[in-house]
């Protein structure tokens, strides 16, 4: 089997510190075993994108010594497949469309009960709709999310696996593996088609990583939970299942996570200041 791992960053900011160790733990682990490294912008998000983050992402990795096979994929120009995924899911009756806002939702959420991002889950305030009430909200020019039915995906599930849990395979640092059971159940009816762009992160991912023949999936730990919706994607759709790096956060002295507009932990603003690509390495403890 050939080693395929993939860097996908979102252009809506610049790369620090974090990227650099998700950027060369995916690269590494591809060259230590002659295998291929992909790089993927994630640009979904069309209000937040803009193209001196995407020339920026190219040139911090290639500064960071970093050389990726083109062409490189850009998800802003695939909405065509992602809308073909979820037309799959939609024949399957596992998406409803959803015309709450925020506000409503909030409104009439538990507040006990939230995602693993913390986010109160959606309570259902469009689940088993009326046709009548979708179709006046449409006729009224308004658009809907499309939202996974979990209850009756967890049932699509039980159908097509019987007891066999949902797992994923968590590969650490020092190279040991270990089996997780996946709970996608805790995301409630997750948004799988959001309102404003004809996709959602975790549709995306899941059709990228596919599509593009990923066998090892390389980020932060923030995103550990949501391999659990993204394994639940992969069966209904029919998709092979990569192997898992859930990379520790790198985080200031005290604690506090890095973010996109924390500049000094920026490579860039690094770099400026005189940063060696060894650098970079040694403070995210990679050894050259
Ligand atoms: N695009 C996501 C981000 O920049 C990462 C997605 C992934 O690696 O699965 O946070």
């Amino acid at each position: 089997m050939t080693v395929i791992t993939r860097f996908a960053p979102s252009p809506n900011g610049y790369l620090h510190v974090g990227h650099a160790l998700s950027a060369l733990i995916a690269h590494d682990t591809a060259r230590a075993a002659d295998g291929r490294f992909l790089l993927r912008i994630e640009d979904i998000d069309l209000d937040r994108r803009r193209p001196e983050y995407i020339a920026a992402i190219f040139e911090d990795l290639n500064w960071l010594g970093l050389t990726w096979e083109e062409p490189v994929l850009h998800q802003s120009e695939h909405f065509k497949e992602y809308l073909a995924a979820a037309d799959k899911l939609i024949a399957l009756g596992l998406l409803y469309p959803c015309f709450s806002t925020r506000a409503e939702i909030l409104a009439a959420a538990d507040a006990d009960v939230v995602d693993p991002d913390g986010a109160p889950v959606y309570p259902g305030l469009w689940r088993g709709a009326s046709a009548e009430s979708v179709g006046a909200r449409m006729a009224a020019g308004d658009a809907p999310a499309l939202r996974l039915n979990m209850a009756a995906a967890m049932q699509a599930l039980k159908a097509k696996r019987g007891d066999e849990p949902l797992t994923f395979v968590e590969v650490a640092a020092d190279g040991s593996q270990r089996t997780v059971a996946a709970e996608p159940q805790h995301w409630g009816d997750a948004i799988i088609v959001r309102k404003d762009v004809p996709a959602s992160y975790h549709l995306s991912v899941v059709v990228d990583d596919a599509r593009q023949g990923v066998t090892h999936v390389t980020r932060g730990e923030d995103l550990f939970r949501a391999t659990d919706l993204q394994r639940l994607l992969q069966e209904l759709l029919g998709f092979p299942v990569p192997i898992y790096t859930h990379h520790r956060v790198i985080c200031w002295a005290d604690g506090r996570k890095l973010s996109k507009s924390n500049r000094d932990m920026g490579l860039r603003a690094l770099r400026d200041e005189g940063a060696t690509a060894a650098d970079i390495r040694r403070v995210i403890g990679m050894s050259a």
